[in-house]
């Protein structure tokens, strides 16, 4: 078993931007920046976004964090948005989820240009990425594909299983896994909460890409003898002997499905700072964008 190191690989990954950055740096060119917002103060939300932020120091972008109260309006939080995409040193931006329920998420999304949506939500970029064309393809999905590719992993011709079929994980992975070329070329199941004999599907998979948030759920009896697994589940789960008072769980039996895959992703140090590395791949090419206009 060969277990794909997401937090080695995102760590090389920013070594590389860095690189990249000193260079700009160098010849006296703006470096990326990348603006996050977040509103209200969910802890986990926060610590996401407080990684963002710390990633952009560790390979010298700039970053701006813009905190709104969970009582924000939307025509406020619509306004703030407005701003950022009018900002010419801005190069590209988030706006964490999820948002308060006086805040309708789509029509947020929708507000962000799609010059500036480094998280790849927005229709349009979606849609590029649905046609092959050139665009920001949603980090987590684009994490993914990534550590397959740096571990050359072979998807041609293979039967991939995701997982959920949530807008920034599950169905962007089920469009990326079944396009042509690599990591692609796959035959593609995606199963979702009325999936029936679940089972009967894994059991028949190569590569199970699970993303449901349901802790342990992928057994080992669900995985044939080699396959490929990748663990996007992020679960906390209350733990009384945790210094925090809670553990991170994946959605695989790491400890038993380890036995029979062929590559794994640990849960932490797997899919989440692949996210991350990503998403600061996907503000350079805004930047690249934005400097060729
Ligand atoms: P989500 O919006 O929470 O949706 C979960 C999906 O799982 C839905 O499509 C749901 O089906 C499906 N599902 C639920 N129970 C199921 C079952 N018993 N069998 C099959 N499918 C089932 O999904 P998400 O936002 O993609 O998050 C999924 C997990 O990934 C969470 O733990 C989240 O924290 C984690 N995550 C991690 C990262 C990272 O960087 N590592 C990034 C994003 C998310 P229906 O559509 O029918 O309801």
């Amino acid at each position: 078993m060969i277990l794909l190191d997401g937090k080695k690989t995102s760590n090389d990954i920013k070594d590389e931007i860095t690189a990249e950055v000193s260079k700009m740096k160098a010849n006296g060119e703006k470096v990326p920046h990348l603006a996050a917002v977040i509103v209200g103060s969910d802890g986990a939300s926060l610590t996401y976004v407080n990684s963002k932020v710390r990633a952009c120091e560790r390979v010298g972008f700039e970053s701006t964090l813009v905190q709104l109260p969970n009582t924000v309006s939307e025509v406020e939080l619509l306004d703030k948005i407005e701003e950022l995409n009018q900002n010419d040193a801005i190069d590209g931006f988030i706006v964490q989820l999820p948002l308060p329920k006086q805040i309708d998420d789509q029509k947020i999304l929708m507000a962000i240009h799609p010059d500036k949506d480094v998280d790849g939500f927005h229709p349009a970029n979606f849609g590029k990425m649905a046609l092959d064309m050139s665009t920001f393809i949603p980090a987590t999905p684009f994490g993914i594909l990534e550590l397959l590719e740096r571990y050359d992993v072979d998807t041609k011709g293979k039967h991939t299983v995701v997982i959920g079929r949530s807008h920034i994980v599950g169905r962007p992975m089920s469009i990326l896994m079944g396009r042509k070329g690599w990591p692609g070329n796959s035959t593609v199941t995606l199963t979702h909460s009325h999936t029936k004999n679940i089972t009967q599907i894994t059991s028949q998979a190569d590569i199970i890409i699970s993303a449901l948030g349901v802790p342990d759920f992928l057994k080992a009896e669900m995985v044939k003898d080699d396959a490929v697994i990748i663990d996007v589940g992020i679960t906390r789960v209350p733990d009384d002997q945790a210094a925090k008072g809670y553990v991170i769980k994946g959605d695989v039996d790491f400890e038993n499905v380890s036995k029979k895959a062929s590559y794994i992703t640990p849960v932490p140090g797997g899919v989440g700072p692949m996210t991350i590395a990503m998403l600061l791949k996907n503000t350079l090419l805004a930047r690249e964008r934005h400097r060729a206009k």
